[in-house]
């Protein structure tokens, strides 16, 4: 019996795990796939308080050293389901079943899908939804990037560094990103924008070979020739697996803004998977931290 299990290895959890940890707190964090969360994916960030510019990847170690050096134990398993029983809860995972008296569920979210045809078929084969990961891939070729809020801006500057050419693919008269990451972009002179403009579908054979998009007023449609086709339409929550927690419409996590306490009580969340306006590094960190705090205290007064 656990008296905290911290359900997801991003920057959410493993700020938990810190702040839980020197609480001495008996605890374990279970990860489904690698700790570090989305941002490990990321070539650079420049927004975390005290780190002027390294990698995601770099980022996410130093969170992972930290918690370590705390004593953390991580374990990975997928978690499939929680129960509650009141006294304390069940998780049950894909390998095995944990019981604790509270939970953090900080399980982040994943890339939206665009749903056009040949986004599916192509996925892997020219389609992604990381820069980082499969830029190198698309050395002197070009490509579109789909999206106009930071992570998309973000990425098509840095793909632009890689890339033959790249056309930033966006439905809206304006880009949304933050101003400055917008002006990084505008000095890149391999890069095109194509704002009030869908796209429609990927076309391909083995491969991409195509993107044919349509202007959003004249519904007019062209097709680009590009061998890449990178997609930052958006997230939705990882949270398909909590059927007895309130959610939004959106899937994200509802909670009390004090405590970050869910519909269930002893389970809180953090970071993506909760309903909130900025999803960063910045804000996943801060729920964190008043998460592990706000378990302590339940687990105190149950015990
Ligand atoms: C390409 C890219 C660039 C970005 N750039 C920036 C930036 O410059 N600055 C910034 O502040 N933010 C940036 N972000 C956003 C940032 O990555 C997120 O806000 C942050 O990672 C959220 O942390 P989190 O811990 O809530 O979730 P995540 O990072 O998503 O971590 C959640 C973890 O939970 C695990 N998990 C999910 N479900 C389960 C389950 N059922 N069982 C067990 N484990 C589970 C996942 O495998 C994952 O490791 C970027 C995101 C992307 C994708």
């Amino acid at each position: 019996m656990y008296d905290l299990i911290i359900i997801g290895g991003g920057p959410a959890g493993l700020s938990a795990a810190i702040y839980a940890l020197r609480a001495r707190m008996n605890i374990i964090l279970i990860e489904k796939m690698a700790v570090g969360g989305q941002i490990a994916l990321s070539d650079n960030i420049e927004n975390y308080p005290g780190f002027p510019s390294l990698s995601g990847y770099e980022l996410m170690t130093k969170f992972e050293e930290h918690a370590k050096g705390l004593g953390l134990t991580i374990v990975y398993d997928e978690i499939k389901e929680i129960t509650d029983n009141v006294e304390y809860k069940t998780l049950k995972g894909a390998e095995n079943n944990y019981e604790t008296r509270s939970i953090i569920v900080a399980v982040g979210a994943s890339p939206k899908r665009l749903g056009i045809p040949g986004e599916l078929e192509y996925t892997g084969k020219g389609v992604s939804y990381c820069a980082t990961c499969d830029g190198p891939f698309f050395r002197d070729q070009d490509i579109a990037v789909i999206g106009g809020g930071d992570t998309a801006v973000k990425e098509a500057h840095y793909l632009s560094k890689l890339v033959k050419s790249v056309v930033l693919i966006h439905r809206r008269k304006e880009l949304r990103a933050e101003k400055i990451i917008q002006e990084r972009l505008n000095h890149a002179n391999n890069v095109s924008l194509k704002l009030e403009h869908i796209p429609v579908s990927i076309n391909g054979d083995k491969g991409v070979e195509s993107i044919t998009i349509e202007n959003v007023k004249t519904k007019e449609r062209t097709t680009i020739p590009v061998k890449g086709v990178f997609i930052f339409v958006g997230i939705k929550p990882q949270t398909s697996f909590l059927h007895n927690v309130d959610k939004d419409e959106l899937g994200f996590i509802k909670a009390d803004p004090y405590t970050l306490m869910t519909s269930m009580p002893g389970v809180f969340c953090a970071g993506d998977s909760h309903s909130k306006k900025l999803l960063q590094v910045a804000t996943a960190v801060g729920e964190g931290a008043l998460a592990a705090t706000s378990a302590e205290e339940f687990v105190c007064d149950i015990c």
